[in-house]
């Protein structure tokens, strides 16, 4: 089959790779019919991963066909249209048992990491029964492969380790497609205000898209003087982070109102400054964390219902062949304007 293989740091290529087997009782493999690129697939291809090795095909997110079940997976069958998630449960081990997978020790984001991904014709999805998840009626693929991490991540770990709540003004810190589905996802709650802060103008505009009721490009604008005309002076309820650099977690730490919530999604490369000096009166609230994938089913339930527009995020479309080039825009969004790219295999 074909795969996406990393070879090291700016380095990989569309190449002939053997079909994946099953391995364990509860594997499956799996025709993958779309996948995406992720934002830490780019990080990986510059070398911030070390853990990631050449030959390693990527990938951690994919909607596909099941081709083949070990002997020990008892809910998917062969034929079964599911949804491959970024995080592999096993479902045993302490940290599945409190529902954190993302800890998972046998699985956790494995795929695409510590084994091959997703980016190919082919997959093997260790803990089938509890890794995937069947693709609804009226669904479409575009739409139930932004389940496979943006959505569960922007809601989790922005939104719900927020604590976004009726009534609350929530700022968000990053338009990119996480921040977006964090924005659509605190839509959920009926805050008062949803302010997106963005270098980008056409981010700004899909965040607008999306619900973003107030924009704020702090290329121009000071994001702390508009949060506080709409919060008399207070500060934000909560401020989430979906950038992952030292100047953007301190600006979501220093919008936040005494009692608020700092939610960090961003993936930090480097150390970034708590600014205690100031903090340590004001009673904030920071957490952080990798996504668990347990809002799976609420959110596939969601889409199913049209609560939420996932179809908007998929802007620029490839066959499987194709993967160069969608890398290519996808690394380009300043000029692309891309926010997901999906790869679809030909019926
Ligand atoms: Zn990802
Ligand atoms: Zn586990």
């Amino acid at each position: 089959m074909k795969a996406l293989v990393y070879h090291g740091p700016n380095d990989k290529s569309w190449d002939e790779v053997p079909d994946p087997q099953l391995i364990d009782g509860t594997d499956a493999v799996i025709r993958v019919d779309a996948t995406t690129i992720c934002g830490t697939d780019l990080h990986i291809l510059k070398g911030d991963l070390p853990e990631v090795t050449p030959g390693r095909v990527l990938g951690h997110e994919a909607v596909g066909t099941v081709e083949q079940v070990g002997a020990g997976v008892q809910s998917v069958r062969p034929g079964d249209r599911v949804l491959v998630s970024c995080i592999s449960a096993c479902g045993r081990c302490r940290f599945c048992r409190e529902a954190r997978f993302g800890q998972c020790l046998a699985g956790g984001w494995i795929l695409g990491h510590n084994i091959d991904g997703t980016q190919a014709e082919k997959v093997r999805v260790p803990f089938a029964d509890t890794s995937t998840y069947p693709v609804p009626a009226g669904v479409s693929d575009d739409e139930f492969l932004m389940l496979a991490d943006i959505l569960p991540t922007g809601y989790e770990v922005g939104v719900l380790n927020g604590g976004v709540s009726p009534g609350d003004v929530v700022a968000v810190v990053g338009a990119g497609p996480i921040g977006l589905s964090a924005i659509s996802g605190s839509l959920l709650f009926s805050p008062c205000h949803v302010i997106a802060i963005d270098l980008a103008d056409s981010r700004l505009e899909a965040a607008k898209q999306f619900g973003a009721d107030v924009t704020v490009n702090n290329s121009r604008e000071d994001p702390l003087a508009i949060v506080q005309s709409l919060t008399d002076g207070l500060g934000a309820d909560v401020a989430i982070e979906a950038v992952g650099t030292p100047a953007t977690f301190e600006l979501a730490t220093g919008l936040v109102r005494p009692g608020g919530r700092i939610a960090n999604i961003g993936v930090h490369g480097v150390p970034a400054a708590l600014h205690l000096e100031t903090l340590w009166t004001r009673d904030v609230t920071i957490t952080t964390g990798l996504v668990d994938t347990y809002s799976t089913p609420t959110l596939s339930r969601l889409l199913a219902t049209h609560q939420i527009d996932a179809a908007r995020f998929a802007t620029h479309h490839y066959p499987l062949e194709g993967f160069m080039e969608a890398y290519d825009a996808f690394s380009n969004a300043a000029e692309t304007q891309v926010l997901k790219v999906v790869l679809a295999s030909s019926p």
